[in-house]
């Protein structure tokens, strides 16, 4: 039979995100939202509390939490401020390709990394001339020998500015659309990387956007 009801470690997780809301999103989001700028420590304090990286599967060291729970935990956070969840809930969007890929040897190496340290990883997808027409992606990733380089632009990318790490979408054959999409893990200190500028928003002006 199907429960529709919270489980008792499910309601203590909705509570623990419900209290770092009130205390350290709630009484800050106002200033950060005005001032058009993302509090590191905010995020610090929410990797120190574990409501970020939730979804890190346990055997790489993380609490394998699922989407339920990770909803419980956002939907707290956004109460408080929508553009700090966004900012706390993107390392999971970032992780994402990761978490789906059969790539084990990324996944011993980036998941604990994140999931002891204070990292942030973005979501890489949209570019200055697409958000929701993927097939049209233009970033490209030549192989070369056992590696790809990429070359491309990438634009709306929460934390992108704060990011240790980026999970970018490119085209290994721009003729095969949808099907010619890969997706890398790059460290933002790698030769070539380079960050645009912030992007100016009218809303969730506490998270990170830049281009
Ligand atoms: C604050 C913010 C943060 C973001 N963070 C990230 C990020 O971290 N990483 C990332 O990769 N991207 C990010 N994005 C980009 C976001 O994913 C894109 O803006 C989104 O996918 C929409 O794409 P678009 O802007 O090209 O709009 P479009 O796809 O051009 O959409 C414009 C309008 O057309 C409509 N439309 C689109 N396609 C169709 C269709 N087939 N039929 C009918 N109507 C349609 C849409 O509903 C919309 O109203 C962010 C954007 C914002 C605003």
């Amino acid at each position: 039979m199907l429960g529709f009801q919270l489980t008792p470690e499910q309601i203590e997780i909705q509570k623990s995100a419900r209290e770092f809301a009130l205390k350290e999103i709630l009484p800050v989001a106002w200033h950060y939202d005005a001032v058009d700028d993302t509090p590191m420590p905010v995020l610090r304090k929410a990797w120190e509390k574990g409501i970020m990286n939730c979804d890190i599967p346990r055997q790489y060291g993380g609490k394998g939490y699922g989407l339920l729970e990770n909803v419980l935990i956002t939907e707290e956070l956004a109460a408080a401020c929508a553009g700090l969840a966004t900012s706390i809930f993107d390392n999971s969007l970032g992780m994402e390709p990761l978490r789906l890929s059969t790539n084990d040897a990324l996944k011993q190496k980036y998941f604990p990394l994140i999931a002891n340290n204070f990292k942030l990883i973005s979501f890489a997808t949209s570019e200055p001339t697409l958000g929701s027409d993927v097939a049209g992606i233009r970033c490209l990733a030549r192989r070369d020998g056992d590696d790809y380089i990429l070359n491309g632009t990438k634009y709306w990318v929460t934390n992108g500015g704060i990011a240790d790490y980026l999970s970018v979408f490119a085209t290994a054959d721009p003729e095969a659309k949808h099907d010619g999409i890969c997706a890398f893990v790059v460290e933002k200190s790698w030769e070539g990387v380079s960050v645009g500028r912030r992007i100016p928003k009218l809303g969730q002006r506490g998270s990170n956007t830049v281009g």
